[in-house]
């Protein structure tokens, strides 16, 4: 079987042990119902998900520099356009509003799956 990047299993939300077993219950990144309902261990290779109580507040440290990522960019591409298309500041910043609140789900996702890829590592497949 081909072997998958820790960037690749990272955005898949698998396992940071085994790579294979999920993260969340419902699997994906766009969810609307159970968001960040985890199960106690991957369903593959047993790995503990519930470290520590308050384990996971740490991902909010991580999806801070995550956002700022996203969105300085897109804050000095928003300017750019305004100037170059001429467009309202109101306009831009609903635009801005829209994509913060799509993009909440995948980001609070993602920063628990990095703190747990960056807390446990791959040890292979198929070890129970
Ligand atoms: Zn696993």
């Amino acid at each position: 079987m081909k072997e998958t990047t820790k960037l690749y299993n990272i955005f898949a939300l698998k396992c940071p042990r085994c790579y294979k077993g999920n993260l969340f219950t419902r699997p994906g990144l766009f969810v609307f119902k159970s968001i960040l309902k985890m199960p106690e261990r991957c369903s593959r290779c047993n790995q503990d998900f519930h470290i520590e109580p308050g384990f996971y507040s740490a991902a909010l440290w991580i999806s801070y520099p995550i956002v700022l990522i996203i969105f300085v960019p897109m804050i000095f591409f928003g300017f750019l356009l305004k100037e170059t298309y001429c467009l309202s500041l109101e306009m831009m910043l609903g635009f801005f509003i829209i994509i913060c609140f799509g993009l909440q789900i995948p980001i609070m996702r993602i920063s628990r799956a990095l703190l747990l890829h960056f807390t446990i590592h791959y040890v292979g497949s198929g070890n129970k």
